[in-house]
Parts: C-alpha cells; structure tokens; sequence
C-alpha cells in the first residue's frame, strides 16, 4: 500500500471512488498531482456491485462541464439519453409533456450511475500517478498526526495510513465528516425527509422497444407523493417511488402484494401493465431514505477537505446533488490554478465560493419536491411556465426561469435562487387576473423586469 507523505505536497488522498472522487482524481491527475483513492466497496468493474441509491440519474450543465474540462465529455454523452421534458401521466392516464427549456439545447440527460462511475475510474486510471484502492473502508481519521485508519473486509486487516493531504469524497455518511464532528466548533445540521424512495423497472417491450416516450422524465404526480421514471439505454425504464414512510398511504402501510397492486391500480393506472415485476420489486427492493446535511467548516488546516455528498448531501429532486459535487470538483481545480498546492489557502478561498451556493441547492431542491409532486398538476403552474417561457423570449439576459438558471446554466446556485425569488414575485403579479400568455401585460412586464431584475452577469 503506498503512503502519502510527500513533502512537495503534490500527493494527495481521496476517500471515495464514487462520482466526485472518480472525477476529481481525474482533476488533480491533469495538474500533476499524484492521487491515492481509497474506497470502501470492491472494484465495481471486477465484482457485479450495485453502485448504490439511484440506478440512473439526471446529468445537466454544471455536470456536462466538469466532464468537459476533463476530456471525458463525448464518451459520457455517448451513453446518455436526453430528456427534453415532463411527461406528465394522470390518474385517468391521460399525458401531457412540458418542454424543461424553451431552446433546442435544453434538456437534462439520464445516465446510468454505475456506467457514468466506472467510466470516471477507468480514465482516471490513464493516468499513471492515480491508483485506487478498493476495499478500503476508512474508519477514523486522526487529525493531529494526519493518520488514516483504514479497514479491509475481505482481509479483516486494519491498517494506519499517513496521510499529507486527504480530500473526503464519501458521500452522505462520510466518515471524515464523522470525525470532524468531534471538533470545537465544528456545525452539523442533518434533515430527514418524511418520504423515502423505492426504486422499481419498467423492462424494454419484446423487441428492445421503450414502452413510453424515450426523451422525457416521467412523473405521476400525486399531491403528497409520486411516481417517476427515467428511461436507460436498454429499452427499460427506471422507476421511482418517492412515499410517505408512514401514515395512511405509505411504505408502512403497503404490508401485502395485494395493497400494493391495487393501490397501484389507482394511483398509476398506465403504469401497472408495464410492470410486471411491481409486487416483487417492491419487496426486493430497498427502501431509502433522504436527507439534507449542511455543514461548516468544510476543512482542517491543510489536512482534510470535505467536498460532494460528503460536506452536502441533498435531496434529489432537482437532479443537482452529482451535478453539484461535479461543480466542486471544477471550483477546486480553479483554486489550485490560483495557488498551486497551497492547500492553506485554497481549503478556505473553495469555501467560502462554495458553501453560500450549495445552501441555496440543498434549499431549491426541497422546494422543487413540492413543485414536482403537487404543482407540475396544476393549470395555474402550467401558465405561469409559459409566461416564464416568454419572459425569457423577450428579456433573455435578465429572465431566465429557475430551473434553468440551475440545469441550463453554471450562474451560482445563490445568484439563481436569489433571482428566482424576484421572478416568482414578477410572475404573482403578472399572472394573478390572466388565465392564458396572450392576456400578459407587456407593459407592466417591461416595467417590472427593467427594474427588479438586472442583466445576468
Ligand atoms: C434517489 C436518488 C436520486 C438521485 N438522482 C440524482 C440525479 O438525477 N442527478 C444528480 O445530479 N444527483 C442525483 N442524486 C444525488 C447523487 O447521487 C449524489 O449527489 C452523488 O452521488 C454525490 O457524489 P459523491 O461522490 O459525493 O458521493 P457518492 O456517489 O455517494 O460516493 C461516495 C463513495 O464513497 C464510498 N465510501 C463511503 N464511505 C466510505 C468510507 N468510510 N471509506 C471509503 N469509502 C467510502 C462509497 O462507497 C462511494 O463509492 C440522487 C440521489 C438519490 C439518493
């Protein structure tokens, strides 16, 4: 096993193989940096592993970008379907598709995790300073003498590692995160949501064929609850209960394959004849949960950083948490542009640009469960879609609706989620006496927009 002690200070350790530790690797390799990744699983490319939590997920613009600026850009894009839009499915089955942006080029893509992950290593693995080291769990992290402690399941050896410079890229229950808790002023919030999430397929049809639209996210919006569903390149679709971990309708309630079916049968008529699984998957399946944590400060010294999941963990609903940790992964390589490895004063400078900009996501994604489970239904939601949609037409350098600002566009989570705030206020006004586009007050508009909402930078 290699050790990190360089004095140059051009070794550093990642904790993670997942996505943001795959990626960075790749970062850091391009700088020269040589690059240990210890990760708890096995090789997920040797040994037949789920990669963990969702199967697939939604890729956009900040993600796209870190990928791009790696180089690894066009191989990614090569396995990955766009989605161009909601596809909204009634109880009475009834489909209506809402485009995600108004230009051709606005459309989030849906990725296989565990593809997207093995292809990060793999080209991480390019690069002859990276290595991984795989079943490596790290259990504790002395700070004071810069000591990993590292656990091997398959050995059941444990080893003591020194460390230089260690970036944790663990995700939501990250062990180093753990260790800094005992800190004198270390903050932590952690919120769990009263919803968990069961993932469930829809198979291709008997000739590789996709059983409902290709290019669209699916989503059964059911007021408390809802179903959705992301389309992989094999024809099927993944699936995802998002439910009430108790009360009336909920995983707890949900005890017998009979309640399951017929609950199904009301709540997602069309989907049921596609899933001919849906019984047993539902009790194969793990039922997880989600959670928000936020966290200061990300850093100790030049000893330890945290970054993705691991200093933020949020919830999925805005198809941000991989995009976000990508976007880390971009704000770190321009701080080590500016500094070199002086991991003294590139700890503290990511930060503070990070820390304000993944509150607002972690926050937007909260807001955006209520908007896809309950609003995406409603005939008011959709108007003021299409008055968005044509304020942007016409004031493109200072309205641009939020999702886009987020999925479209790289402008700080901060900046969008401020800038949204004032749109939905413009659009309060605007909307409250119209009930289609063509009544909007353009003048009051221009008024509005001209003052309340200064050109994008
Ligand atoms: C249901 C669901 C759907 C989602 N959909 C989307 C989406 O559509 N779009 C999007 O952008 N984001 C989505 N996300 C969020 C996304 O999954 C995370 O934000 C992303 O995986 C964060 O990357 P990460 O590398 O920080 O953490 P992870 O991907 O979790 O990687 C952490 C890695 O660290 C390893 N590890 C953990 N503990 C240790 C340890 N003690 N020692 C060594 N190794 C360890 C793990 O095995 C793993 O390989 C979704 C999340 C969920 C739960």
């Amino acid at each position: 096993m290699t050790t990190s002690t360089d004095s140059s200070h051009t070794r550093v350790t990642l904790i993670g193989a997942g996505l943001a530790g795959s990626l960075l690797a790749i970062y850091l390799a391009k700088k020269g940096i040589k690059v240990d990744v210890y990760e708890r699983r096995p090789d997920m490319r040797k040994v037949d592993i789920s990669a963990g939590r969702s199967i697939n997920m939604a890729l956009s613009t900040r993600g796209i970008h870190g990928l791009k600026e790696v180089g690894i850009h066009d191989k990614i894009m090569a396995k990955a379907i766009p989605m161009k839009g909601r596809m909204m499915h009634s109880v009475e089955g009834k489909l209506s598709f809402h485009p995600y942006g108004k230009e051709e080029w606005e459309f989030i893509n849906s990725i296989s995790r565990a593809e997207l992950n093995m292809a990060l290593m793999n080209e991480a693995e390019n690069y002859p300073d990276v290595n991984f080291h795989f079943n490596q769990k790290c259990t504790g992290f002395d700070v004071k003498n810069r000591e990993l402690a590292l656990y091997d399941e398959t050995t059941d050896r444990e080893t003591r590692l020194p460390v230089n410079t260690m970036i944790a890229t663990d995700g939501a229950s990250s062990a180093i995160r753990l260790e800094m808790t005992k800190r004198d002023r270390f903050n932590l919030s952690q919120h769990y949501l009263e919803h968990g999430y069961k993932e469930l397929t829809i198979p291709p049809g008997a000739d590789g064929e996709f059983l409902l639209e290709k290019h669209a996210l699916h989503i059964w919006p059911r007021g408390t609850y809802m179903l959705i569903a992301l389309p992989n390149l094999d024809g099927s679709f993944t699936c995802t209960l998002f439910f009430p971990f108790e009360g009336e309708f909920s995983f707890e309630t949900l005890n017998t394959e009979e309640k399951v079916l017929s609950f199904f049968k009301a709540q997602f008529p069309d989907a049921v004849p596609l899933m001919p699984t849906l019984q047993e998957d539902f009790f194969a399946n793990p039922t997880g949960s989600l959670v928000t944590i936020k966290c200061a400060p990300w850093f100790v010294e030049d000893k330890a950083l945290l970054l993705g999941d691991a200093a933020h963990a949020i919830v999925p609903f805005f198809g941000q948490g991989m995009n976000c940790a990508f976007e880390d992964c971009t704000y770190l390589n321009h701080c080590i542009e500016k500094y070199g490895t002086d991991w003294q004063k590139i700890f503290p400078e990511y930060q503070s640009l990070r820390k304000a900009n993944t509150d607002a996501i972690a926050d937007m994604a909260l807001e955006n469960f209520i908007e896809m489970r309950d609003r995406v239904a409603d005939a008011q939601f959709l108007l003021r879609k299409d008055v968005e949609f044509a304020l942007e037409e016409k004031y493109p350098n200072r309205f641009i609706p939020r999702y886009s600002m987020v999925s479209f566009h790289r402008i700080p989570y901060a900046t969008a989620y401020e800038r949204g705030e004032i749109q939905e206020e413009i659009l309060d006004e605007l909307c409250q006496s119209i009930q289609s586009v063509d009544e909007l007050d353009w003048q009051k508009a221009d008024s509005l927009v001209q003052q309340r909402l200064p050109k994008v930078e």
